[in-house]
């Protein structure tokens, strides 16, 4: 395939098959409403190797869809399929509005600038919005520099990450936010370092996986050139919990143990759980 993929015009696409999809058992059902993002970070295994442009569905599409989806399930809950939802800021507020008197709850993904933009946050609230996953790949500069291939946008960022994530959760949204471990330049004390950003962000949800060289992507092609490649085009090996390269700062076994220390105290019920009360005391005292 072409690394940049091919445009295809969301315009065009057909009415999916929610029928096939067992109703009657789950109520989670996908939606896209855009394709791409424009970031291009260099592990990428979805927008940079699929589209060469960010494009997004008429927003009378996206509701036909979600109308679809009520005529089948009563209460459906809605994951947009989407790479970075609202990169069209404008197009989005148009769907968000629309969205509104759909009464549906859902899920998406976006980057960290949505918490730049109160008004998009409470439209995101008013119309359903439950969670927002976001890529922060490290709460440190470590790993961040050069993850992107036209821009440093993330290590820009960086520093507003912890109040940004307060400022979203503050809103109601409860964020899930992503990092990689073993990205360059990241040593061991990276695993402490997302256990205390978790902490002191109140991260609802945490999500973590080990920087993983897809074939195909401009990741594996870098590593390949440096000769780091431990299991060539072995796919076995991409599940994003093994290591299929040397990592700059630590063994594979020390991203490997680090990893698994680091989940355990991450998703220890007691944590996950102070986590979500800092959520609800946070949003309560913005409400007041
Ligand atoms: S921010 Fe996420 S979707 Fe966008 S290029 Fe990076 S990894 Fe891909």
């Amino acid at each position: 395939m072409n690394r940049s993929g091919y445009y295809f015009d969301l315009a065009d696409a057909p009415m999916p098959r929610f029928e096939l999809l067992s109703p009657e058992k789950y109520n989670r059902f996908t939606v896209q409403t855009s394709r791409g993002c424009p970031h291009l970070c260099e592990f990428c295994a979805s927008s940079v190797l699929l589209t060469p442009k960010y494009s997004v569905k008429p927003v009378e599409k996206v509701i036909a869809e979600i109308r679809r989806i009520k005529s089948i399930c009563e209460h459906p809950f809605i994951e947009f399929a989407d790479d970075n939802s609202f990169a069209a800021r404008a197009h989005y507020k148009k769907l968000l509005a629309a969205l509104r008197d759909e009464h549906v709850k859902w899920f998406t993904e976006a980057d960290i600038s949505i918490a730049d933009d109160p008004e998009l946050l409470d439209l995101m609230r008013e119309s359903g919005c439950r969670q927002v996953l976001i890529g922060l790949e490290s709460p440190t500069v470590a790993g961040l520099n050069g993850i992107e291939i036209r821009q440093n946008w993330k290590l820009k960022r960086q520093p507003s990450y912890l109040a940004a994530v307060r400022f979203i959760q503050s809103r109601g949204i409860t964020v899930n936010g992503c990092f990689i471990f073993g990205m360059d330049g990241q040593t061991p004390a990276i695993f402490d370092d997302v256990v205390r950003f978790a902490e002191q962000a109140g991260l609802y949800d945490v999500q973590v996986t080990v920087m993983t060289a897809f074939p195909g992507t401009p990741l594996y092609d870098r590593l390949e050139r440096e000769g780091r490649l431990t299991e060539k085009r072995n796919w076995r090996k991409c599940t994003l919990f093994d290591v299929n390269y040397r990592p700059t700062h630590m063994t594979a076994r020390e991203l490997e143990l680090g990893m698994i220390d680091m989940a355990r105290r991450l998703y220890e019920p007691a944590f996950v759980e102070s986590r979500r009360r800092t959520f609800k005391s946070r949003m309560r005292d913005d409400e007041n």
